[in-house]
């Protein structure tokens, strides 16, 4: 009998084949890039190579749909363009469940970071160019008009059941930028799940954020790199470092000051607004990093406590049961305590507290 073992295990191993739960899984996953909600997608599924393949399209198809359908303010008959509309014609959008999911945990968001992340900011966001390849200084007087009007409590959301309603109160326009790719990573984690034992595990990135699902077939921590803020020169690492995960499914979503900006008499304009002055967030932080167990809550804290600095970030992660990596403008990396033992740091020039 042990005999026999040693040369399944064998042949598992010459074969890179291992055992995963109760099925037998190739040790090489099957990996994809593909181009959705205006970014790369990229998979890396531990499956046979059709369910991969199969799996990777229906993830591109739904994050194709969620743009279209749901988020996206261009598309003229998506759920914003048709809410945004609200408050020029005084209709009413209704809502479909989906739709009230993100309502709810958005307006949720809003509330507890004390619209530090606010969905209602999107005209001051055109104000600053970023979405017209045109990112540049706006005038005071346009930002001072208007931060006023841009508040999430004009965001009218009644949730009765088969008859909730949404609709703007005020002449705002809504913009969910700061929560669709996690939004995608929950729908992608919905579609893993229904594949139940033919997955193993999987690593779905769309931009800035990411569902680690499952494991690898050799039970081994999957390693999520996280950007380093500040490569400024070739030889610099890529990473900040790399966290590395055991427990899943989780959500990781990073939000910073490199992503989208521009300068001017040496100062960086980036894309993170605080709604409070409807100018790029100044709370010493140049890259913040969340994980929690909700993809959509990881994408708008990232954005919510680099608005919020540090301290006042701490209390809104306890209320989310969500962990956080914060680097500061001096280089200065903080870590809470239920990541200090899973992030190594790689880049060089950076200091741990
Ligand atoms: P992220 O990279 O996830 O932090 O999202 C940034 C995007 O969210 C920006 O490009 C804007 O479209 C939008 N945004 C910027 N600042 C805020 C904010 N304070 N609250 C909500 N959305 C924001
Ligand atoms: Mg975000």
């Amino acid at each position: 009998m042990k005999k026999i073992m040693i040369y399944i295990s064998t042949f598992l191993l010459t074969t890179g084949t291992l055992l995963c739960g109760c099925r037998t899984y190739i040790n090489t996953p099957y990996s994809s890039a593909e181009y959705a909600m205006g970014t790369i997608v990229s998979n890396t599924i531990y499956a046979d190579k059709n369910t991969g393949r199969e799996i990777s399209e229906n993830i591109t198809d739904e994050l194709t749909n969620l743009e279209n359908n749901y988020l996206s303010w261009r598309a003229g008959n998506s759920l914003i363009s048709r809410i945004n509309k609200t408050s020029e014609n005084g209709s009413t959008v209704m809502p479909d469940d989906k739709a009230s999911l993100f309502f709810r945990k958005v307006l949720e968001l809003a509330e507890k970071s004390s619209g530090a992340f606010d969905p209602s900011i999107g005209k001051i966001i055109d104000l600053w160019g970023f979405y017209d390849n045109n990112p540049h200084l706006p005038e005071p007087a346009l930002i001072n008009e208007l931060l006023p009007k841009c508040s999430y409590k004009y965001i009218k959301y009644t949730d009765s059941g088969a008859s909730s309603s949404i609709s703007l109160a005020s002449d705002i326009k809504l913009d969910f930028g700061a929560v669709g790719k996690g939004i995608g990573c929950d729908s992608a984690y919905q579609i893993l799940k229904t594949s139940g034992q033919d997955v193993c595990g999987a690593v779905i990135s769309v931009g800035g954020s990411i569902l680690v699902y499952g494991s690898k077939p050799d039970n081994s921590m999957w390693n999520i790199a996280v950007t380093n803020p500040r490569k400024d020169n070739d030889d610099d690492n890529n990473y900040l470092g790399i966290l590395n995960i055991k427990d899943t499914p989780c959500f990781i979503s990073t939000s910073g000051d490199y992503e989208k900006y521009f300068e001017k008499d040496g100062v960086r304009y980036h894309h993170i607004i605080d709604p409070k002055t409807g100018y790029p967030a100044d709370s010493g932080l140049i890259s913040v990093t969340i994980i929690c167990n909700d993809g959509l809550v990881s994408d708008g804290l990232s954005t919510a406590c680099f608005v919020l600095g540090i301290k006042d970030s701490l209390p809104l992660l306890k209320e989310y049961n969500a962990e956080a990596v914060f680097v500061s403008t001096d280089k200065k990396i903080t870590i809470t305590d239920g990541l200090k033992d899973i992030f190594t740091l790689k880049a060089s020039g950076y200091i741990t507290d």
